[in-house]
């Protein structure tokens, strides 16, 4: 796999996507037998990964099988979550320990792991020692929102990898330069980012939003690049992005990445399940048998919308959906099922920069122009 690609899986059958992926990278050419290979998932907080907090468990789980079958032995899956909560109990509830224990594969509270002191150009920052020793890190986030960077995905991961009290200190420093910085020093193989139903919002879940998504990716720069685009966000918003880019770490050119999707989200959304905020911009939708990717897509657009106030601006429901198919009808639609719209936006599903556009009647070609 290049490192200017990024292999992305839509539906809804985790294993089989994360099965597909591994398989076309053809990774496995890279890690040798007798590599001791580290997971870095992420459990910020006891909670499943349903609720959008966290790294779903059958993701990793394909990944341990994956590596298994290519003969690794050695198989860590290492996490340090959020500072007042327990690692512990969040491998219990998020079904670590079981997998941990069927796999045969050993797990490590990075809270409890010894650290060690590594330069950076934000000066010398403590970083855990498992992941440093590792020969192969895989790195496994959740694309979500957080409420201090705007978003959370790889780079931001590698922020379980150090001890709590160096977690206190990145807020002290303003967290954009060492999220970038750490990035320098833990430098992870592969990125599977789990972009099942990240939360719209929070990084601690509770507004989860059915995305029904992979990626598989080399560079966390390009990585996050992708993820602040699919969520609706320009890299300038992310400053950590364009930080780690300037370091070195990757390049967040996107139009010059080599992107190949598989599959398609065709689940439908079933609104009622939405919660929080999610449920809050539902009620501008009106969906007829809505993708789960475009819905979730249109939910992005209405938080970055609201953010600039703007939601007042939106006077009759959107349409979206594949109910709409054929159709003709006034008002406004979004994605190709509401061609028929007096005003809609084409894509199946469009990006949420697009809408974004489009809803405050700007030229919806120009988020693509800004990447
Ligand atoms: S445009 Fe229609 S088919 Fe395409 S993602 Fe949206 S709802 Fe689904």
């Amino acid at each position: 796999m290049k490192i200017n690609e990024i292999l992305i899986h839509h539906g809804d059958d985790m294993k089989e996507m994360a099965k597909r992926l591994l398989k076309y990278s053809k990774v496995e050419k890279e890690i040798g037998k007798d590599f001791h290979v580290g997971i870095k998932p992420n459990l910020v907080e006891a909670k499943p990964a349903s609720t959008g907090a966290t790294t779903h468990v059958e993701l990793v789980e394909t990944v341990v099988d994956f590596l298994k079958e290519i003969g690794i032995q050695k198989i860590t899956i290492m996490e340090g979550s959020w500072v007042g909560d327990s690692t512990e109990d969040a491998f219990l509830v998020c079904g670590y320990k079981k997998l941990a224990q069927e796999k045969g594969v050993e797990l490590i509270d990075l809270k409890t792991d010894s650290y060690e002191t590594k330069k950076s150009h934000e000066g010398d920052l403590e970083v855990c020692k498992a992941p440093l020793k590792v020969d192969y890190l895989i790195n496994m986030p959740v694309m979500k929102g957080h409420c201090q960077t705007g978003i959370t995905c790889a780079l931001k991961n590698m922020k379980g990898c150090i001890p709590d009290f160096e977690k206190r200190r990145y807020h002290q420093m303003g967290l954009h330069g060492p999220i970038a910085a750490v990035n320098t020093i833990l430098k992870p193989d592969l990125i599977l980012v789990d972009a099942m139903n990240g939360d719209l919002t929070y990084e601690g879940g509770g507004t989860p939003v059915p995305m029904d998504r992979i990626f598989l990716a080399k560079d966390p720069v390009l990585t996050d690049a992708w993820a602040a685009k699919t969520m609706g966000w320009s890299l300038d918003e992310i400053p950590y992005i364009r930080i780690a880019e300037k370091l070195g770490v990757g390049s967040s050119n996107i139009r010059d990445a080599v992107i190949s999707e598989f599959g398609k989200a065709t689940r439908k959304i079933d609104p009622t399940t939405l919660r929080g905020e999610a449920k809050d911009y539902g009620e501008f939708v009106d969906e007829g048998d809505a993708c789960s990717a475009c819905y979730a897509t249109l939910l992005y657009a209405l938080k970055r919308l609201d953010e600039e106030g703007k939601l007042v601006t939106i006077v009759e429901n959107i349409k979206i959906g594949q109910g709409y198919k054929g159709l003709s009808f006034p008002g406004i639609g979004i994605g190709d099922c509401t061609s028929g719209c007096s005003k809609s936006l084409s894509g199946c599903p469009p990006e949420a920069g697009a809408i974004l556009k489009f809803l405050k009647n700007e030229d919806p070609k120009a988020a693509s122009e800004e990447e």
